[in-house]
C-alpha cells in the first residue's frame, strides 16, 4: 500500500509543469518514507480526530504526525520507541500494516507482533486488534488446525469372551539378543 501510494505521489509530482521536479526510474527511499508519513497523517486525521479523549499524553511532531508520549522517555533509545506513532484500531491502513509485519516475520504470534510493532507504533487496543487480524490469517489457521483422529475401536470378540487358559494365545517377540557364548537368541512370550 505504501509503495502504491508512493507511485501515486510520483504521478502527481510528475503532472506538475515544473520539469525540474520531474522524477523517473525506481522509487527512492525518501519517496517511500514520505508516502508512509502521508498515509499515517491521513489515517490519523480521519480516524483520530478527538485526541483529548485518550488516557495517554499525545503530541504532534515536526512531521505533523501524532505521537504518544510514553513513560520511558528517559531511556537511551530511538525516539520512535519512547514516542511511538499513534494508530487507530480496525482501520484498513492499520490492518495492512499488521499483516505486512506478520508476513515479514514468518507469521509471528501475538506477543512477538506486539513487541515488533511497539518499536515504532502505538495501536489502540493493540492486543484485540492483533488477535482479530491473526485469526483471519489462512496460513496460520492451516498450521494451527488439529489433525483428525478416530475414536477407539472395539476389541475383537476373542479378547473379550471368557475362555480357558491358553485357549486364545497371543505371541510377542523380543530380540535379537546375544548370549555370553555369542549365540543369537530371541524371546517369545505367549500370553
Ligand atoms: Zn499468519
Amino acid at each position: 500500500m505504501i509503495r502504491v501510494f508512493a507511485w501515486v505521489l510520483r504521478f502527481v509530482n510528475n503532472c506538475h509543469k515544473d520539469y525540474n521536479k520531474y522524477k523517473e526510474h525506481e522509487l527512492s527511499v525518501a519517496e517511500v518514507e514520505n508516502s508512509e508519513k502521508q498515509l499515517i497523517r491521513l489515517t490519523q486525521t480521519y480516524y483520530l480526530p478527538d485526541v483529548e479523549s485518550f488516557k495517554f499524553v499525545t503530541f504532534i511532531d515536526n512531521d505533523n504526525i501524532l505521537r504518544v508520549k510514553s513513560k520511558i522517555t528517559e531511556r537511551n533509545d530511538e525516539s520512535s520507541f519512547f514516542c511511538p506513532i499513534l494508530l487507530p484500531d480496525k482501520r484498513e491502513f492499520t490492518k495492512l500494516f499488521i499483516r505486512s509485519i506478520h508476513k515479514k516475520n514468518c507469521h509471528a504470534g501475538i506477543q512477538i507482533m506486539q513487541s515488533l510493532i511497539r518499536k515504532r507504533f502505538w495501536i489502540i487496543r493493540d492486543r484485540k486488534t492483533l488477535k482479530s487480524i491473526l485469526n483471519d490469517c489462512v496460513i496460520c489457521a492451516r498450521f494451527k488446525v488439529k489433525s483428525q483422529s478416530s475414536g477407539p475401536s472395539p476389541l475383537p470378540s476373542y479378547r473379550v469372551t471368557d475362555c480357558a487358559i491358553f485357549e486364545v494365545v497371543g505371541i510377542d517377540l523380543a530380540g535379537l539378543l546375544f548370549l555370553k557364548t555369542g549365540e543369537k537368541v530371541w524371546i517369545t512370550l505367549f500370553t
